[in-house]
């Protein structure tokens, strides 16, 4: 049986781990061919692994999503090795290596959160984009979070600044691409157990109990939860769909 996007290039950023490598594997088991893209290459080469173990089709590419020259060359490496781009996760992040109220808040905590997770989306798409008006079709999910829709309690100024900047990118490319034939969506997750996540847990571990408390389905969410998500909203079953913050959030923000 077919799969929802079989033989469309996907391209995965973030794709070494966690929402990324969930996506990733997902797009495979739908059909589609992969180019996962992140820093970590061997967290990146395992998840090409992973695909083409079970006769998937997929390459790695480093790429550091701050750089427009690295950008480019992922967008090249993806159409030299298989000629288009068709759906696009924008999806590598950060959450801060410091959480601290706004005041105090170190201002290169401020600067790399917003280069990697606000100016990366935008530079990837600046690329994607190019390529799929050339073609005359694309689709992109970029991963936002609940954190880019409400404020938090959890000193996380930055994170969510670059967040509702993703939401507000995502909303005006799908705008200005609409009648080219490119949808732009964001996905919005809940938490969801990632190393991301388990990495902040690490040093405030009390936090886990009050963030399970605030998802009303009383757990957190799993990445491939966030998967099947991007891939519906990349798949031609979400024709008609541009433009929208999708949550995956166990009920966080309709409270
Ligand atoms: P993760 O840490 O498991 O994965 C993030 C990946 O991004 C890593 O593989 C990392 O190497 C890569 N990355 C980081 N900086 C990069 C850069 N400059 N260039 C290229 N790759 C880079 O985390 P995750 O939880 O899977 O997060 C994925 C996305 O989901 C992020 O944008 C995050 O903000 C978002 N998100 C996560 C949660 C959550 O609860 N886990 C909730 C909402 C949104």
């Amino acid at each position: 049986m077919a799969g929802c996007v079989e033989g469309k290039v996907a391209l995965v950023t973030g794709g070494a781990s966690g929402i990324g490598r969930a996506t990733a594997l997902t797009f495979a088991m739908e059909g589609a061919k992969l180019v996962v893209a992140d820093m970590n290459v061997d967290g990146g080469q395992q998840t090409v692994h992973m695909i083409t173990e079970n006769g998937g089709e997929a390459i790695f590419v480093q790429v550091d999503v701050t750089s427009t020259s690295a950008v480019e060359a992922m967008l090249s490496k993806t159409v030299e090795t298989y000629g288009r781009l068709d759906c696009a996760h924008n999806n590598a992040g950060i959450a801060g290596r410091v959480r601290a109220p706004l005041h105090e808040c170190p201002e290169d905590v401020w600067d790399q959160v917003l280069a990697i997770n606000l100016k990366g989306v935008w530079l990837c798409m600046k690329y994607e984009i190019t390529q799929m008006l050339h073609q005359g079709s694309g689709t992109i999910v970029n991963t936002a979070s609940i954190m880019g829709l409400v404020g938090s309690w959890s000193g996380t100024s930055a994170y969510n600044a670059s967040k509702h900047g993703v939401v507000g990118l995502t909303k005006t490319a799908s705008l200005e691409y609409a009648k080219a034939g490119i949808r732009v969506n964001a996905v919005c997750p809940g938490y969801i157990w990632t190393p991301l996540i388990e990495q902040a847990l690490l040093s405030r571990p009390e936090m886990e109990e009050q963030i399970i408390a605030r998802h009303p389905v009383g757990r957190m969410g799993q990445p491939e939860e966030i998967a099947e998500a991007v891939v519906w909203l990349c798949s031609d079953a979400a024709s008609f769909v541009t433009g929208h913050t999708m949550t995956v959030d166990g009920g966080y923000v309709a409270q």
